[in-house]
């Protein structure tokens, strides 16, 4: 028995079977393969083969007339090599005889067959060895997927997978998970967001795991703490039953308040919305009794696609959740590409794909056919209610001006086509950049509503890279500079008599609805299992004492004096420092918790 700790990411606490799905290519996955499975682990290492082949034969059918020979020359060696009797023959033995997984057959034939290049005396031969480990990587990488993609096709067992990373769209395939546990991503990041919201059990930034955990181990996840133990005793197994039974307990009585309005003590009307991925997440928004949509990460229905959603799938996607609210707001954000989001075949370009690259409207404006096509959806959808339009991180009003002629042009192009639309949709904009939030009462002038993303704004405010696990100590969401921001977006658009809401992590965070009360905000919207936590902090609050107590906390500049501060705020409600890691923990922390990871073998 031995503990991994992680950043928690919520969904309470499973027990159940490890799966690691993708391991870190120099740590390859090595099992025993049960009688009778070895002709389907071949037919594994057949396909792996054939993408691999597939690959190199592509890249060689695009170099261009300019590249030199020794480029074809290489991918010509590279194909050869995975043709080599020695590697992939010797392989396919090993697993039929030996009965063992085919990473492990792969990596012992392939190092064998390196070591024989190795011995070899002319340097142009022994740097083949080097080609070897290169196509070898290549198959390990395309085995690695198959794997995925077995548990993707015929999710048996619920199973705890854990990985060195899962992108947002792998996750969204492996929807039956118990839970995951991720070395990469804080508990801002996508990854971490869209477990929330899938409401699966999830510990991110776990540093070690997959190099520690075996395939079938068995854990205990607790995704409240970040906390997991591996092949737990009985004691502990016991200890941890009953902790399930409190949690579920709390649900039951938290069940309780479904259908109470969201009014604060002193009579102020509240409303709490969900974040949605996918329109099915609209019914259980609703049963949790949601006022509405309030953010619709509408990208999720881009990723995983070879192609992208045609208008007519993405007026379906969108009309249903409009539906599904029957009558509730719905507001749906234009994509959301780029940083930890990546269209399927999208280059990974450093700049395409980084947080402060082509992301978001700054996409759709590069891409106004896809751009148009989504707007025409919307507009379509809005036809069955009240549906709002959400432009994500804007930082200057050029790009208001542009979405906005970009909106009314599919307005047109739907009226040419004599197609029914929404006539009047609300145009809101997303406030994530520091930019947009110091200029937010002149961008409420072009818009009608704001909704202020806490997690981007968080990370552009102190340069702190939401999914690097490594800096996660020093995301802080109640740094001063960000609160100030916050609380001068939420006065802006009240000065201006438009609605504002908050959509980022920090609206779900229970601890944090004092704060947000006292700044004057009435428009949540989090992920639906937050709903009703977050609902009995409104009925617990009075906003008439909250505010002056908030404005008076806005003036302090030293982020562990606001900390203390926000403690007090929060007194006999839930305590700040639950759900994260501390603040003022320095790096030195940090690296102490990873080394705990190290040492944590049995
Ligand atoms: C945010 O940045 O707070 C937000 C809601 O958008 P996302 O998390 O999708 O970037
Ligand atoms: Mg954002």
């Amino acid at each position: 028995m031995f503990t991994v700790f992680g950043t928690p990411i919520g969904g309470g606490i499973v027990t159940g079977r490890a799966c690691v799905v993708e391991s870190r290519l120099i740590d390859v996955p090595r099992y025993r393969l049960a009688a009778g499975a070895a002709e389907a682990e071949l037919e594994r290492l057949k396909q792996a083969v054939e993408i691999v082949t597939a690959e190199l034969q592509d890249v060689a059918a695009h170099l261009t007339a300019g590249a030199p020979s020794e480029a074809r020359a290489l991918l010509d060696v590279h194909i050869m090599i995975l043709n080599d009797p020695a590697l992939i023959d010797a392989a396919c033995d090993m697993v039929r005889l030996g009965l063992v997984n085919a990473e492990w057959a792969i990596a012992e034939k392939a190092e064998e067959l390196a070591a024989q290049f190795r011995e070899i005396d002319d340097p142009y031969l022994r740097e083949r060895g080097r080609d070897v480990e290169q196509v070898t990587t290549r198959l390990l990488k395309a085995l690695a997927g198959s794997r995925l993609e077995v548990f993707r096709r015929e999710p048996g067992e619920a199973l705890i997978f854990v990985a060195h990373d899962i992108t947002p769209a792998d996750m969204l395939q492996l929807k039956g998970a118990l839970g995951f546990l991720i070395e990469l991503g804080g508990s801002n990041s996508h990854t971490a967001i869209l477990a929330r919201s899938l409401n699966i059990a999830s510990v991110v930034g776990a540093t070690s795991a997959s190099k520690l955990i075996r395939d079938d181990d068995m854990l205990i996840l607790d995704g409240e703490t970040g906390v997991v133990i591996v092949n737990p005793d009985e004691f502990v197994l016991n200890e941890y039953r009953e902790r399930q039974q409190l949690a579920q307990l709390e649900s039951l009585k938290l069940g309780r308040l479904i259908n109470v309005p969201s009014t604060t003590l002193d009579g102020q009307s509240i409303l709490l919305m969900a974040n949605i991925e996918q329109p099915e997440e609209a019914v259980e928004a609703l049963r949790l009794g949601a006022a509405g949509i309030g953010l619709f990460r509408s990208e999720f229905l881009f990723l995983n696609k070879s192609r992208l959603p045609d208008e007519d799938e993405q007026y379906r996607a969108y009309a249903d959740a409009v539906t599904a609210m029957q009558g509730r707001p719905v507001t749906i954000r234009t994509i959301d590409i780029g940083a930890d989001k990546t269209l399927a075949g999208q280059e990974l370009t450093q700049t395409g794909a980084s947080a402060l690259g082509q992301r978001a409207i700054r996409y759709s404006l590069a891409e106004p056919d896809v751009f148009l096509t989504q707007l025409r959806a919307l507009l379509r959808a809005a036809a069955h209610g009240p549906l709002r339009i959400l432009l994500p991180m804007l930082s200057h009003s050029k790009e208001i001006d542009a979405a906005l002629i970009l909106i009314e042009r599919a307005r047109e192009q739907l009226r040419q086509q004599g197609k029914p639309f929404g006539e009047t949709v609300p145009v809101g904009g997303m406030i994530e950049v520091p930019a947009a939030a110091l200029s937010a009462g002149w961008f409420v002038q072009r818009l009608d509503f704001l909704s202020i993303g806490t997690n981007d704004l968080v990370q552009y405010t102190l340069a702190i890279d939401r999914s690097d696990p490594r800096i996660a100590h020093l995301y802080d969401e109640f740094h001063p500079a960000v609160l100030r921001l916050i609380a001068g977006t939420i006065r802006a658009a009240c000065k201006a008599g438009k609605p504002v809401s908050v959509c980022g992590e920090m609206a779900g965070d229970a601890a944090a609805c004092a704060l947000l009360l006292g700044m004057g905000l009435t428009e949540f919207s989090m992920h639906p299992a937050s709903l009703l936590r977050v609902k009995r902090e409104v009925l617990r609050s009075e906003v008439s004492r909250l505010v002056p107590r908030v404005r008076r906390l806005l003036a302090i500049d030293d982020p562990v004096r606001m900390r203390a501060s926000l403690d007090r705020l929060a007194e006999g409600r839930e305590p700040l420092a639950t759900r994260r890691w501390e603040y003022a923990k320095d790096a030195k922390d940090a690296k102490d918790a990873s080394q705990r990871d190290e040492q944590a073998v049995p």
